[in-house]
């Protein structure tokens, strides 16, 4: 009885059990159904996406989507999806290659109008940059499509305003870019001219001029102004060399022609010194034959006056002789000081000259070093950079902004700002490294033999100095900021590829704000 209620028990727990595993099985099941179901749904929702883009994804797109809703068990789906996943690859293969046609034909069409001529500056940096930087994921072709779109259409808005203008004027062709960057040119020209004469000041007033900004056609006659004054200050200072030399030439010749006079003059008198003492020789001669002679005392008075006389004679020419070689040697001694003054005044010339050669290599603005004596300086130390393998670290500064103190205060105010920031640079470093002026607000540092941590400190210093220079015009107080980088010389590096190199990445760099600072 014991056992058969013993085995009724168990029984009981067997089916409870079996019970809870059923329903538990259940709502596996269900939980399984609803996953399979949604996974069914994803992949529905993403064979909808990926429609109308290839033929054969679109046939195994159907294809997945009936059997799909046939089957039950999303095993049995494994050799479509494969097929699917396949045909998914190749289709984003073939994406990525619509892409780099897409982006190959943005830089062609944004190259094309790069090349028209005439656009206005804004519209030209615009295209750089948006050429600057291609997409590679595709993410962004829309956008660069609709932004070249844009910028066609100003072109062409402008290119029209331009023809109606163009009828009015037909002589204003020049493309605005290469309008400033002819204007540069000459600015930086002139800086690096240094005539002190007239021409110098009428170049002084076609900088001022250039830097507030001209029109295409002044912009011509300003350059052509400026080969005129300079062929002019060439040839005064030619003519101002050829009257020193011509001055010089006529004194000296005059003073060999004194020296020489002076010369047989002074030859002739020793003659007739020589002459004057034979005579004085023969007078004591007589004098002591006379002493000698036995004769009366009269007659050797008689001939004593005489002997005397004589002598007097004598001894006045000589007088007259002495004054005669005295008046020589002033001759002699005012030659002298001519010769001196001479010599004092070509060595005054050989000083200015070599002054002159100084400043050909000073910028004369700021005067730190100028774009001829920075070309010299990179070519020696870039040879010496062969042949021993130092480092070698060339550094540009640009100053941000500095169109704006122009705008806002004058060019005579950036004059100052510019020396002023030279020279902070220049305190900033030692004697071996060599800065000069690039162009017109960016300075180059050649650090050689200086290592990176070293060079940061100073570089990091004149960033810092500068920002803090207490800049005042028109009672405003501006702060000027500079951005900085420098790269090293490595492997085939030449002088050219390492300045280009630092400007492009200076100036990306520049487009996130003010006072960037990069080492590459
Ligand atoms: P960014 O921050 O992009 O460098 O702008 P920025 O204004 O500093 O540079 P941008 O190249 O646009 O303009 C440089 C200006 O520097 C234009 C030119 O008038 C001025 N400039 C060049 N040389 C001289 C000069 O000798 N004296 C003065 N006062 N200005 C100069
Ligand atoms: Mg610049
Ligand atoms: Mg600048």
């Amino acid at each position: 009885m014991i056992e058969v209620s013993i085995v009724a028990s168990e029984l009981n727990q067997l089916k409870q059990q079996l019970n809870q595993t059923r329903l538990s099985h259940r709502d596996t099941t269900l939980k399984s159904r609803r996953e399979i179901l949604l996974l069914k749904r994803i992949i529905l929702r993403f064979c909808a996406a990926c429609k109308h883009h290839d033929s054969e994804l679109d046939k195994e797109i159907v294809d997945l989507a009936t059997r799909i809703e046939q089957v039950e068990n999303t095993s049995d789906l494994t050799i479509q999806i494969a097929t699917f996943e396949r045909l998914i690859n190749r289709y984003k293969m073939n994406v990525q290659k619509e892409h780099s046609v897409m982006e190959d034909h943005i830089s062609y069409c944004g190259e094309t109008l790069q090349r028209v001529a005439g656009l206005p500056a804004g519209l030209k940096r615009d295209l750089r940059s948006l050429l600057q930087y291609p997409s590679h994921d595709g993410s962004k072709h829309i956008q660069r499509i609709v932004r070249l779109v844009e910028l066609y259409e100003r072109a062409i808005k402008f290119i029209s305003v331009g023809k109606l203008s163009s009828e009015i004027n037909s002589n204003e062709v020049i493309d605005s870019d290469t309008q400033e960057q002819l204007s540069n040119e000459l600015q930086h020209l002139i800086s690096e001219l240094d005539f002190n004469n007239t021409s110098g000041t009428k170049l002084l007033e076609i900088r001022s001029k250039l830097l507030t900004g001209t029109d295409a056609v002044s912009l011509i006659d300003l350059a052509l102004q400026t080969l005129q004054l300079v062929l002019e200050g060439t040839n005064n200072e030619r003519k101002a060399s050829q009257i020193f030399v011509g001055e010089m030439n006529t004194q000296v010749a005059q003073i060999i022609k004194t020296s020489e006079q002076n010369q047989s003059q002074g030859q002739s008198y020793l003659e007739q010194r020589s002459l004057l003492n034979e005579e004085y020789s023969l007078l004591i001669k007589q004098a002591e034959n006379l002493l000698d002679k036995k004769a009366s005392e009269q007659e050797h008075k008689a001939k004593m006056v005489m002997l005397l006389n004589e002598m007097n004679d004598l001894a006045e020419r000589n007088s007259a002789m002495q004054e005669r070689e005295a008046a020589l040697l002033e001759r002699h001694e005012y030659t002298t000081k001519k010769l001196n003054n001479l010599y004092e005044e070509t060595l005054e010339y050989r000083r200015q000259l070599s002054d002159q050669q100084q400043r050909v290599f000073r910028d004369p603005l700021t005067k730190v070093y100028n774009r001829a004596a920075m070309h010299e300086r990179l070519d020696l130390e870039y040879k010496r950079w062969v042949r021993h393998q130092h480092s070698l670290v060339l550094a540009m500064i640009d100053i941000d902004q500095f169109k704006r103190i122009n705008e806002r205060f004058g060019h005579l105010a950036g004059d100052k700002a510019l020396t002023i920031i030279a020279k902070t640079i220049e305190n900033q470093v030692t004697d071996t490294d060599f800065v000069a002026r690039f162009s017109g607000e960016e300075f180059l540092i050649l650090f050689t033999e200086t290592n990176k941590e070293e060079r940061e400190k100073k570089l990091k210093a004149i960033q810092l100095a500068i920002s803090k220079l207490p800049f005042k015009f028109k009672n405003d107080h501006v702060q000027v900021t500079v951005s900085v980088c420098s790269s090293e010389f490595t492997n085939s590096d030449i002088p050219e590829k390492v300045i280009k190199r630092t400007i492009d990445a200076l100036y990306k760099q520049k487009s996130k704000g003010k006072e960037q600072f990069i080492y590459l």
